[in-house]
């Protein structure tokens, strides 16, 4: 199946839904076939747009999806347009709500030793018939790299979710894909916080807004200078219309 996309600063962007996507990597993992899934955000983008080899994985990646609003409104405002938003958060539960069926392991790599741990725990009440193939807290430097990458290969798990932080996970995730043995591998940036109760999700209005970054903020402080990816995002999205319309 070729996947319907949008360009958003030369990197494909789906179109698909949720369900459709879920029922996209689904049928990747039982065909055998690995896939690096990315949640692009904006976020993200202004990382690709400074670092060249980062715009590279991007554009390398089998699947971005659009995490963050400001994805979803920069596909509609720069071209079609895509489905819906399909948060990373929500993707990876939706995955493992399918992965029951089907007897799927699962390996979490990322966040600090406790949380990644009490993470498997409750994944594994929360999906009793997900199989946890392993987990590692995300604490780890360049020359413990080979060690895990065994680790995880030796597990085989048809998901493999690495929290780690946005520019170290999707790298690592490139340098070693053919390495890892996994079938989905995706980045997941803070998601194991929230699934071990250590950070809490926006509320449901707040999701539906596109204000999830305002909750975020308000729970982590600090992350006020990554935010200031946003705006900047914007204008860089508004010069970019600007050139297409002057090449048309
Ligand atoms: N994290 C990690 N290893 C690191 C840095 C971060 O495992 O070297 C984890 C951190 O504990 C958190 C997640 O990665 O669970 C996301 O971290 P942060 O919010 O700092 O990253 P961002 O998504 O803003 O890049």
């Amino acid at each position: 199946m070729t996947i319907p996309t949008t360009e958003i600063f030369g990197v494909r962007i789906s179109r698909l839904g949720m369900k459709e996507t879920v029922e996209y990597i689904a049928d990747a993992i039982h065909s055998g076939r690995s896939l690096h899934v990315i949640t692009a955000n904006p976020i993200m983008f202004m990382h690709a747009l400074e670092h060249p080899e980062f715009h590279q994985v991007m554009r390398e990646a089998d699947l971005n999806v659009p995490d963050g609003a400001g994805l979803v409104w920069a596909a509609s405002y720069l071209g079609e347009g895509v489905a819906e938003r399909v948060a990373g958060y929500d993707l990876m539960h939706e995955l493992l709500k399918t992965g029951q069926n089907y007897g799927w392991s699962v390996f979490l790599l990322g966040a600090a030793a406790d949380v990644v741990e009490t993470a498997a725990d409750h994944i594994a009440r929360q999906y009793p018939r997900i199989r946890i193939a392993g987990w590692h807290h995300g604490y780890f430097k360049e020359e413990d790299d080979e060690r895990i990458v065994k680790m995880v290969q030796q597990a085989a798990p048809d998901l493999l979710f690495v929290a780690r932080s946005l520019d170290t996970q999707e790298r690592w995730i490139a340098r070693y894909r053919d390495q890892l043995g996994a079938r989905l591998m995706m980045g997941v940036g803070g998601s194991f916080d929230v699934v071990s109760g250590k950070l809490k999700r926006a509320p449901l209005f707040m999701q539906r807004l596109g204000l999830e970054w305002l909750y975020r903020l308000w729970q982590e402080p600090s992350r006020i200078g990554r935010m200031l990816a946003l705006p900047r995002f914007v204008l860089r999205v508004r010069q970019e219309k600007k050139r297409m319309q002057k090449i048309h």
